[in-house]
Formats: structure tokens, sequence, C-alpha cells
């Protein structure tokens, strides 16, 4: 279907176009005003007319919302469905109940709250307040005054870039060179940043270190020794409470690389499948096969890691609930520590989206919800079955987040044991603590008391970042 959004007036684009595209997410949808020549004639299939008022500056957020229910209402009784999070977008669902849990309100009353003022299923709204309950239990004994901050040094290097990818990463095998010189960059940027956070009277050791990607075992042993050599020489990690790799990909590992990230004090590292089904790992283009994950994780035991962390991915092309279901087995057979359920997101920088768009150019009819005819599907129903492999493993959830165009409409959720909940995941959806970012994409966020929040990110490009990192630091 080709969907128009009319308003009278320039405002809420964003979240009106959200929340149309939320009940239609395979479909085309535009937002103009009447003034917008171009698209305001288009022959569409359905128009969606909004006035928005006129409205007082600090009414704007009632204005919106009173826009978005009714919309909402609008949609759900022409298409008849009711979406999980209701009129939520554009905002993390757990924000709502740890405000009204800070005021003094009670669980059951973030739940009525969200069920009613945002139409949220009743289901996921216990979810949100059951996180936001253990996130505020968890901060309690964290330390979260302005000069406290989480560090992320960012690897953008990966074995092979997955179908669905966005992140900033690049083959490792194509840039063995530059990894050198991305590193001596990477570590530039560290020292001399870092002597300007001593200087604004920032503590000399993070709350939580995340080294993140990409793959940051892609790496070689002798790069990953350079990298947290580094880190353990600049920081002060003595009251460091986290200390994360993302080694993510079953084929980036060895035992020596997993020795490197003990000797230096990594405590928490992820062993990522995505899925335990060898044909849809061919599919997303990832270069090894769910044996090599089992050999992976038993790799990470035996190298003492006792806090291991599995993602997988719900929605991968032509996996129902069948095949979450095995992949599940497998991971409760393992036993991680946590484990976390994505729902597959198409945006449109990854080659998965590119792929369906072209699908689509050769066939007008071709469904726009499938990738060379494999179905993208997920549902409550697939949720549930994680969240109850998760349950029975011991887990509990801890964070939740949501992104645009996520199959099902559903939202990624981290699960895991008692006292194995990533302190870095908490902190960064949050919002509750500056994070330092280092490396080519790298976004690092002031957050400030008054809660004013700032944002700077890098250059994406590794030979830009890597120019400008000199530019600036030689
Ligand atoms: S492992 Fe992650 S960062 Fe690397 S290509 Fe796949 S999705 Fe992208």
């Amino acid at each position: 279907m080709n969907i128009g959004i009319r308003l009278n007036q320039d405002d809420f684009f964003y979240d009106l176009h959200s929340l149309v595209k939320s009940f239609f997410p395979d479909d085309d949808v535009s937002i103009y005003t009447d003034d917008d020549a171009g698209k305001a004639v288009l022959p569409r299939d359905l128009e969606i007319l909004v006035e928005v008022p006129a409205y007082l500056p600090d009414e704007r957020k009632a204005v919106k919302d009173g826009l978005k229910r009714e919309l909402y209402r609008l949609l759900g009784d022409y298409t008849g469905k009711e979406l999980p999070w209701g009129m939520l977008s554009g905002i993390r669902p757990t924000r709502i109940p740890m405000k009204l849990l800070a005021e003094g309100s009670t669980e059951e009353v973030c739940v009525r709250h969200l069920m009613e003022e945002a139409f949220v299923s009743e289901k996921k709204a216990h979810l949100a307040v059951e996180i936001a309950s253990r996130e505020r239990r968890i901060l309690e004994h964290v330390p979260l005054g302005r000069k406290e901050y989480s560090l992320y040094v960012h690897v953008p290097f990966c074995p092979s870039i997955c179908l669905y990818c966005t992140f900033s990463s690049s083959p490792i095998g194509l840039w063995k060179k530059k990894a050198d010189a991305y590193l001596d960059a990477l570590i530039l940027e560290m020292e001399r940043r870092y002597a300007g956070m001593l200087q604004e009277g920032r503590s000399p050791g993070p709350v939580s270190v995340y080294i993140g990607g990409g793959t940051p075992t892609s790496l070689s042993v002798e790069q990953l020794e350079r990298l947290l050599a580094a880190i353990g020489r600049i920081w002060d990690l003595g009251s460091t409470l986290e200390y994360t790799v993302e080694a993510g990909r079953p084929d980036s590992f060895s035992e020596e690389k997993l020795m490197v990230l003990r000797r230096h004090g990594v405590n928490r590292i992820s062993v990522n499948p995505q899925t335990m089904n060898d044909e849809t790992l061919r599919i997303i283009g990832r270069q090894h096969s769910a044996e090599d994950t089992l050999r992976a994780y038993e790799m990470a035991r035996r190298a003492g890691f006792e806090n291991i962390n599995m993602d997988m991915i719900l929605g991968l092309p032509g996996e129902g609930a069948e095949e979450v279901r095995r992949t599940l087995a497998v991971i409760e057979a393992l036993a991680p520590d946590s484990l976390t359920v994505h729902s597959l997101a198409v945006k449109r920088a990854s080659r998965l989206k590119q792929n369906i768009l072209e699908d689509r150019e050769q066939d007008e009819g071709a469904d726009r919800g499938v990738f060379r005819g494999y179905s993208l599907e997920n549902s409550p129903e697939m949720m549930d079955l994680a969240e109850e492999a998760a349950r029975r493993m011991g887990m509990a959830p801890y964070y939740l987040y949501r992104q645009k165009n996520m199959r099902g409409n559903l939202e990624n959720t981290g699960f895991a044991r008692p006292g194995r909940e990533c302190l870095y995941n908490i902190l960064i959806m949050e919002e509750l603590q500056s994070i330092a970012a280092f490396g080519a994409a790298a976004s690092t966020k002031e957050v400030y008391e008054d809660g004013r929040i700032e944002r700077s990110i890098a250059a994406k490009d590794v030979n830009l970042y890597i120019q400008r990192i000199h530019n600036s630091f030689d």
C-alpha cells in the first residue's frame, strides 16, 4: 500500500510517521503538509488527515500524545490490530515506569498508566515495569555522580559483514594492515582525551568498560594485547565494576585471545550465536557454523569466564517458531549467564533492506516482508518462547529497548541470572551516566546533573577517523 499522512502544519512528523509505520511496517508511508505540493497530489491507497491544533510551548507534549492516541485508535479500528507496545514510539518503554517509580508510584499504578495512557498490552506493561524496578535496585549500588562515567571503545572490524548489519564495521580480511594504524589513532585519542578528562575533575577510572564494535576479537592476539594494555595503562581500573568485551562472533575466537582478555581483567564476554541453524547462518552471511559456537562457548568457559552472554535474533530469514525452539534448546543446554533476545530490525542502510528493495524493483507484486523468498517473521509467541527459556535458566529481564522497523513491532530484551546483569547496558539505555566513547563512529554522551544530555559522534569512516585524530592530537 501507498499511505500518506497529510498535516495542516509541519509538526510532529517523526512521531506520527513512526506510529503509522508500526501498523504498516512493509508499506510505503509518506508524511507531508498541505503545502508540500509534490507529495500532496500523489495518488494514495490511504490518506490520513491530521489537524494539529494551535498550542503553547508547554502544551506540546500533551498535544502530541493526544494526536498519537487519536491516530492509534483510528488505525486500530481500520486494521483490526493492537500493537504490543501500543502508541509508544521514540521513547524507551522503561523510561515511563522509571520516572513514575522515582516519583513514588507503585508498580501497579505504572502498569495501569502504560495500559491506559499508551495502550501498551498488559504483558508488555508488566515486562517494562518489572525491568524498571530491577534496574532501580541494581543502580542503587552504582556511583552516578557527574565525575563518574563509563568507557566505550569501538573496534570497527568483523570477520564478515552480516546481512542485517548497520553498525560501523568492515571485514577484517580487507583491513588487516589498516587495523594497526587504527589502533595507533585510537590509543592516541584515549591518551589525549583522558588527560583532558582529568583536568575537568573526572574520575581516574570508569565505572564500567565496554569494548564493542564490530567484533573486537577480530583483531590479532598482538593487536588485542596492545589495545587492552593501553586501556589498563591509561585508566585506573581498580574500582571498575564490570569489564566487557563483545567477543561476539565465534569465528573470531582463539584460546590465546581469550587469555589476553583474562589477563587484562575482562570479566564479561559475549558469544553470540544469533541462531543455531546452519542454513540461517549461511543466509545471513556468517562464516561459522552452530558447531563453532559450541566450541567457542566451551573455550570461553575453559578460559575461566564466569559471565558469558549469548545474543539471539528472532525474525531471521526463513525462521519460525520451530527454528527458534531449536536454537533455544541448544542455548539452554549450554546455560549461559545472560541471554539477549533481539527482534530483527530491517534498517535502511543494511544489505537486507537493499536486497528487499531490489526484489521489489524486479517484481512489483513481491511481498514486502519477504527476503529472496524467505519470511522475516517475529511474533509475540516467539518472544514468549525466548522468555520462557530464559526464565527456565533462572534469568530475569533487566533491560529493554526498541528500534525502528523491528519485525513484529516488538523489542530487544536482556535477560540475566541475578548478579550477572550488564551494568553498561542499563547505564546506556537509561542515560543516567556519561559515556566516554573512543574510536570510529563512537558516540560520546555527557549527562549533566540537570538531566541535560550532549552527544558527539566520531567520524564513521575508518580512514577519516584516523586522519582526524592525527590532525587534532599530533
Ligand atoms: S557481527 Fe555485528 S557488527 Fe559484525 S557484521 Fe555482524 S551485525 Fe555487524
